[in-house]
């Protein structure tokens, strides 16, 4: 996956080994310059949030797989980090979900699409749609080439996943009526705070948990799947996600307060 060496025991080894393979992804043409500065971003606030998976994020990747399994046309949005930091659970959600994957992209290129596509097969995809060779519509209220979106994909969807995204988009599929759900680290985005379901977390983490709930969930009935979203709160979840960043870092201080090197020793490891 990786050609780089991180020593088992070193304190950033995973996270320094994704961000690797993000940038293998950029001089693949998946992931875009600006890619590269958006995960910069993502791996900020996985800092303060300690770098793993809350409980509250567990729930509401549970809540967002609920609603991809009650969907009538549930669509997983695919951007170039998306594809480069976990192509094969984006297939495998797919697979158990029955939601297709829909590339689309803001710096679009044909290489970039390509790639993507490339990448995406080889993890196992039988159908990718959102390629410029298909039936495409679009959504008017956006202006970007995000704009263009596949007939048979988030045109006709009700119900959208669109990890790591930008707000103006998450706000565009909002407007013309679509259920969204995102991955995203920052639980003060503006995607965050838009989405009816955010999941804070790495996509690298979430996405192997939401296949776990996938295959839980693959023969619930559709009454323990409502009781699970009408039980999910997103506002509340946002929250304590916020509280919890706070948390950690009034932990990191408190641990230098009480023994200065010892913290440095461990943070600067
Ligand atoms: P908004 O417009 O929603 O306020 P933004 O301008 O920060 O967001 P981008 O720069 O496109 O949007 O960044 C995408 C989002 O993806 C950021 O909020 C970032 O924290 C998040 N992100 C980046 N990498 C990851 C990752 N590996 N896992 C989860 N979230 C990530």
């Amino acid at each position: 996956m990786t050609d780089i060496h991180v020593p088992p025991d070193h304190p950033r080894r995973v996270s320094l080994e994704t961000r690797h393979r993000i940038i293998e992804g950029h001089k693949k043409h998946i992931v875009a310059t600006a890619g590269l500065l958006a995960h910069g971003r993502g791996e900020a606030f996985d800092y303060m949030i300690g770098e793993t998976t809350t409980d509250v994020a567990k729930e509401a990747a549970q809540a967002t797989v609920a609603a991809m399994f009650l969907a009538e046309w549930p669509v997983i949005s695919v951007n170039g980090n998306a594809c480069s930091l976990v192509p094969d659970e984006l297939v495998e959600l797919s697979d158990l979900t029955g939601a297709p994957l829909e590339i689309n992209l803001f710096y679009y290129r044909k290489e970039r699409e390509d790639a993507i596509l490339r990448t995406l097969m080889e993890a196992g995809a039988k159908k990718v749609l959102g390629t410029h060779d298909r039936p495409s519509e679009t959504i008017p209220e956006l202006s970007s080439n995000r704009r263009k979106v596949d007939s048979e994909g988030i045109a006709k969807a009700d119900f959208v996943l669109v990890p790591l995204e930008d707000g103006d988009r998450t706000e565009a599929l909002r407007r013309v009526g679509k259920y969204v759900a995102t991955i995203d680290l920052n639980p003060m985005s503006r995607t965050a705070l838009y989405s009816n379901l955010t999941i804070v977390d790495n996509i690298v983490r979430a996405l192997p948990v939401m296949v776990d709930f996938a295959r839980e969930l693959a023969d619930a009935p559709d009454k323990e799947l409502k009781d699970i979203i009408d039980s999910f709160d997103n506002t509340a979840n946002l929250r304590q996600s916020i509280k919890l960043i706070g948390e950690h870092l009034n932990d990191m201080a408190r641990q230098a307060d009480r023994h200065p090197q010892k913290f440095v020793d461990e943070v600067s490891d």
